[in-house]
């Protein structure tokens, strides 16, 4: 299993666009050390190796113990407003450094937050950061990095479907953002991931929020990270029109499905390192579903996902894909101009995003859609 924190032997330099990024999930262990000193807490681990072993994965194991993993830290970062900003501003200067030009980072306001939020997460006491500081905090951060480091950045806001106050408070929130036209892009992301299926249920409150015609100009994806139910990827689609899935693996077993999505170009956002550390996929490599999906020329990307958690960079990612389902130089300048073209920038913007990629990789007029 590669194995790299930084730079890798990835010969692919070019720009790159990342679109499925947890803000949550891409931490730096130093800054969660930081934090937790200047807000005295105490930490089991004393420096960053120590940290590690708490809360990244290095083995294949499940969703579940992945998602665990965030109750080791997140208690320190939520509910500060400093250290919020600061985890912002530090993964535009990450994706920087691996040659990113635009990305999309997502989170749930929620669970930063310690006031107007029920329950309050990661037993944090009542105090007064809001759903609405938080994504004020990590604008902030995100602006200052774009400025730093010249790197464009947006955010997804994640609603929870079993969390239907949550999804009307940020479909509000969305709209509000919209109408003063901060950066935060009018994105829902309809998230499974947070909870096991098996207590999800069907959740018509969020479904009747997310139909209903005040959010029908609000950007939608799905996580689908190991689902297994493909009616839900099908409502989805359908019901909710979202526009890109995250994960979407398995949707490969439904062939009748699949044909679907690939006719409607509906864009998969694939992450090879998690979906071998999560579960998602088979620990093979060589038999990734990313190389079917290559193979079909559907319109997918490569992402991260939570690097933190996997001790990943976006570099690891497309070694992956270059040493285990031959990738080539084409391969990863197409999944960009996908990413590209499947982002949720307004349409003036995205088309600047293109024709950057496009002038760098020396592509103008190939590749088109
Ligand atoms: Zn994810």
């Amino acid at each position: 299993m590669i194995k790299v924190k930084e730079r890798t032997s990835c010969k692919y330099n070019e720009p790159k666009v990342e679109l499925h990024l947890h803000l949550d999930g891409a931490i730096r262990l130093q800054t969660i050390i930081d934090v937790a000193r200047q807000r005295k807490i105490q930490l089991e681990a004393k420096n960053v190796d120590q940290l590690a072993k708490f809360v990244t994965c290095e083995k294949p194991s499940s969703l579940t113990e992945v998602l665990a993993k965030f109750s080791q830290y997140m208690y320190v970062i939520a509910g500060d407003r400093e250290a919020i900003k600061t985890i912002a501003h530090d993964l535009v200067e990450d994706k920087a450094k691996e040659g990113v030009i635009y990305f999309e980072a997502r989170y749930s306001p929620h669970l930063l937050a310690n006031s107007m939020v029920d329950p309050i997460p990661w037993n944090q006491e009542q105090g007064d950061l809001t759903p609405s500081d938080v994504v004020h905090l990590v604008n902030e951060g995100f602006k200052k990095g774009e400025q730093d480091f010249g790197v464009k950045v947006r955010s997804i806001l994640c609603c929870m479907r079993h969390m239907p106050v949550q999804t009307m408070t940020l479909n509000k929130r969305c709209n509000h953002l919209l109408s003063t036209n901060d950066p935060v892009l009018k994105t829902i992301w309809i998230d499974t991931a947070k909870l096991p299926m098996q207590k999800c249920g069907s959740f018509p409150t969020t479904k009747k929020l997310l139909t209903s015609p005040a959010s029908a100009s609000t950007h939608k994806k799905m996580h689908a990270h190991i689902l297994k139910d493909f009616t839900k990827v099908r409502n989805a689609i359908e019901l909710l029109k979202a526009e890109r899935i995250g994960h979407g693996y398995r949707t490969l077993e439904d062939q009748e499905l699949y044909k679907e999505l690939l006719k409607k170009k509906i864009h998969f956002e694939t992450c090879p390192i998690s979906s071998r550390l999560t579960g998602a996929c088979k620990p093979d490599f060589t038999k990734h579903p990313v190389i079917r999906l290559k193979e079909d020329k559907a319109n997918f990307s490569l992402n991260t996902d939570d690097p933190l958690i996997f001790q990943s960079t976006l570099y690891t990612d497309y070694e992956v894909a270059e040493k285990y389902m031959n990738f080539t130089e084409e391969d990863f300048m197409k999944v960009n101009l996908n990413a590209a073209r499947s982002c949720f920038l307004p349409p003036e913007e995205k088309e600047e995003l293109i024709r950057k990629l496009c002038l760098s990789y020396g592509v103008e007029g190939r590749f088109s859609t």
